[in-house]
């Protein structure tokens, strides 16, 4: 048997670049990873199924969940044809923003290297988990990371302090498609300096990284849900240092100075409708 932790990203700063060729978004983006997470339990199968029981009725239990797609991946291109009962405790909140499915792909890839005695090495995983989406590649590492392309042109930058992390997940999910088809009908506004985001990460200056955060897909969710616009400004009346959404959302975060005080923010989020989940940022996840 063998037990992974997946953890959750935030974006600090979220930038596009263009459209590229092959129809995705040129991307510019500082990812984090969060001490929330999932965990997947794997353990062995008496035949070559591969076989996935999950906790949650909000993801699909079957061959469409990306934990049953890393697995089915790593037999076609290896020749392991032995199988695995995985179970999946979902805790991060689905279709957020918080790169749930992603996380859960990358510590099926990882597990699975591990528990069927793969040996693949570090860049063919990371060269799969491209495959399975754009923000599995940093999910395999986790930690702090500059992501360019589609999401897998990975630079790691230094570990931040561990600050606290105020989650506000609004009661409904957003489709990441329908966000950035949105960002394409829309005049380009300006991003976040991310150049900016680099220096405060590089002096590891929590006050700078929290200046710092923007996220240019933020403005097209909140005109589709203005509640996003509310929920910031809450946490920003709560206390946090500053506040912005995660991904293509709607999972806004807040950031504090450290745990204890990010459960002071949240509770007197009294008001904020959906989830509050009290958390930190994380280093990096050792699953590979
Ligand atoms: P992204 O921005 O990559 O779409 P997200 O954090 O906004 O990520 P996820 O929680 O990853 O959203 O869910 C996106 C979709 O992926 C959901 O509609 C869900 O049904 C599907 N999905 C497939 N497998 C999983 C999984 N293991 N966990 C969560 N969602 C999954």
């Amino acid at each position: 048997m063998l037990e992974l932790a997946a953890h959750a990203k935030i974006n600090l700063s979220l930038d596009i670049k263009g459209r590229r060729a092959d129809g995705y978004h040129e991307l510019e983006t500082v990812m984090q990873s969060i001490a929330l997470h999932d965990r997947l339990v794997f353990s062995a199968a008496a035949d070559g199924a591969i076989s996935l029981e999950c906790d949650s009725g909000e993801v699909p239990a079957g061959p469409e969940n990306l934990v049953y797609r890393a697995a089915l991946l790593l037999r076609e291109n290896t020749r392991c044809r032995r199988g695995v009962r995985i179970s999946l405790a979902k805790r991060i909140p689905v279709a957020a923003g918080l790169g749930g499915g992603s996380a859960d792909a990358a510590a099926a890839l990882a597990g699975l290297n591990r528990f069927w005695n793969l040996g693949l090495p570090p860049a063919v995983l990371c060269s799969l988990a491209a495959v399975l989406g754009a923000d599995v590649p940093f999910c395999l590492r986790g930690g702090t990371a500059l992501a360019r392309g589609k999401g897998e042109l990975l630079t790691p930058l230094p570990a931040l302090p561990a600050m606290g992390v105020v989650l506000a997940k609004p009661p409904f999910g957003v489709s990441t498609a329908r966000v950035y088809a949105a960002y394409d009908q829309r005049p380009a506004g300006p991003g976040p300096d991310t150049a900016a985001m680099l220096a405060a990460i590089e002096q590891r200056d929590p006050a700078a990284v929290a200046r710092c955060l923007g996220n240019v897909l933020e403005p097209v969710t909140a005109s589709l849900h203005p509640v996003i616009n509310d929920i910031r400004r809450a946490l920003l009346r709560a206390g946090a240092m500053n506040a912005l959404m995660s991904g293509s959302g709607p999972a806004v975060f807040g950031l504090c100075r450290d745990e204890r005080e990010a459960g002071r923010v949240a509770a007197r989020l009294t008001d904020v409708p959906g989830k509050i989940l009290v958390t930190r940022l994380a280093g990096n996840c050792p699953a590979m």
